[in-house]
């Protein structure tokens, strides 16, 4: 009997740390990918945005399309 709570403490225990070990696994990457990604900087306004979400003219980055219009 003894030796089945220790059994069934030890699989808790165990589903407990797999479960924390997920969710900080889970929890890092964001902020990591976001650094390793290029940021630019909007030429009109000055925000800094990722290089995938920005709009690309002549050398210069832009947040939205808007002021990309605004700058030319
Ligand atoms: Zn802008």
């Amino acid at each position: 009997m003894g030796k089945l709570i220790l059994a069934v403490l030890v699989f808790v225990l165990a589903w407990w740390i797999l479960r924390k070990y997920r969710k900080s696994m889970t929890r890092e990457p964001p902020p990591q990918s976001g650094a390793a990604e290029d940021m630019v900087r909007c030429a009109y306004c000055g925000v800094h945005l990722p290089r995938s979400e920005s709009h690309v003219s002549s050398g210069e980055f832009f947040c939205s399309e808007e002021h990309l219009r605004l700058r030319h």
